[in-house]
């Protein structure tokens, strides 16, 4: 991004000359990858062990539990399979209520679908878009077996609080922590709230291995469970071999293959490596955002309150009628600045059926607004993210004023 070129990279300037380059789109998400990434891949790939579950995913797995101090983590392919396979563990199946918070990325409720189980959507806080704990306490019916509670955009939710009900009522808890690498909520890492926690490494979270994802927990049942059915329920390939004994498995059980890549490894211990300075970057983005756009009136910037610390997988900020979002996202995309909406109102969608409303969700789907949050933002495009906003909303109250 960095041009050298002072006019070009001059954010002030309002008429380019024709001899300037039209400036590049300031991108919505971006992954932060270097040479270090390439060595650990080609390392991985002269090895000749390039499968799942091997010692480079070993190697993966104890960073990551050490990183977040859980007892356990078990590297899968994604978050999606993540969750399946914490649903499977908990033995949750058809009949079973799951109470899911509502504005999150489907792959929340399709999880629960995938065990035959019935996702009940419930509404979160107006402020930090994770579940509403009175409204999770409302929903609970002697059918319900457990909660997933969803680090929104990767600011953790009220575990406190979560982790009291879910003890009073004898239910699960589940921490959908997609988002949430390097989130801390009253001290304690994302990724040790409730019996498990399930991370991404696709490439549109913090750290990246393009797709992945990664089970923490301290019970080793359900450790046991997960990492089983991560691999047609057997003992993986690479431990087997490691005994040096000729074993042959017993396929007892049903299992899926939601192995991570040894390759996926290789780029996502490195990932895991730079996650402090990668948080870095994206909580300096969000502060200066603030210090750009707080007076903006019909935008109301995120907050964290003051016992947690977000990963800012996203920055959403609320577009306030008349206003509209798309109309706004759509006016930003002209003007060279990558935007979209927020995430989902689960219990809009079709895939799931009617189900109960979740007012604040419904709102916040329609009217969040998601503009550029990665690590590589430079100074000077959060300036012109921060001017092309501006000047979109000045039109935008203009027309609607007309
Ligand atoms: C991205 C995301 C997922 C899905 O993760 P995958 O690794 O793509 O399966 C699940 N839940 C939330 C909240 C997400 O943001």
């Amino acid at each position: 991004m960095a041009t050298g070129d002072s006019r070009e990279g001059r954010a002030t300037a309002r008429e380019p000359s024709p001899a300037d380059k039209p400036p590049a789109t300031v991108r919505l998400g971006a992954p932060t990858f270097g040479p270090e990434e390439l060595a650990r891949v080609a390392a991985v790939l002269e090895s000749g062990w390039v499968a799942g579950q091997g010692p480079v995913g070993a190697e993966l797995e104890a960073a990551f539990s050490a990183r977040v101090g859980a007892k356990h983590t078990i590297a899968v392919s994604n978050c999606t399979a993540a969750l399946h396979l914490c649903l499977l563990a908990l033995r949750v199946g058809p009949g079973d209520e799951v109470i899911v918070a509502d504005y999150t990325f489907p792959a929340t409720g399709h999880a629960v679908l995938f065990v035959r189980a019935e996702p009940v959507f419930v509404d979160v806080r107006r402020d930090t878009f994770t579940l509403d704990v009175e409204r999770v306490a409302a929903a609970v019916t002697p059918r319900t077996r457990g909660i997933i509670a969803v680090d929104a955009f990767g600011c953790p939710a009220d575990y406190a609080e979560l982790e009291a009900l879910a003890a009073e009522r004898g239910l699960f808890l589940l921490e959908d922590a997609a988002a949430g690498a390097g989130a801390t909520y009253r001290g304690r890492a994302a990724g040790r709230f409730g019996r498990a926690s399930c991370f991404s490494l696709h490439g549109r979270k913090g750290i990246t291995s393009g797709e992945g994802g990664l089970v923490t927990t301290d019970d080793d049942a359900v450790a046991a469970q997960v990492r089983a059915q991560s691999a047609f329920g057997i003992e993986s390939a690479f431990t087997r071999q490691a005994r040096g004994e000729l074993t042959i498995p017993s396929f007892t059980s049903i299992g899926y293959n939601y192995k991570l890549s040894d390759v996926q490894a290789a780029l996502a211990i490195v990932q895991l490596g730079r996650l402090d300075g990668l948080l870095a970057r994206r909580r300096a983005v969000a502060a200066r955002y603030r210090e750009l756009l707080s007076d903006v009136e019909e935008l109301t910037l995120p907050v964290v309150p003051d016992d947690r610390q977000s990963a800012w997988q996203s920055y959403v900020v609320h577009v306030a009628a008349p206003l509209e979002r798309d109309r706004l996202a759509l006016a930003l995309r002209e003007r060279g600045v990558q935007a979209n909406f927020g995430t989902y109102a689960s219990h809009l969608l079709p895939v799931y059926g009617a189900r109960p409303a979740c007012p604040v969700s419904a709102e916040l789907f329609r009217r969040q607004l998601a503009i550029p949050m990665h690590a590589n933002l430079e100074p000077e495009e959060l300036l012109r993210v921060a001017r092309e906003l501006r000047e979109a909303v000045a039109a935008e109250r203009r027309r609607t004023r007309a």
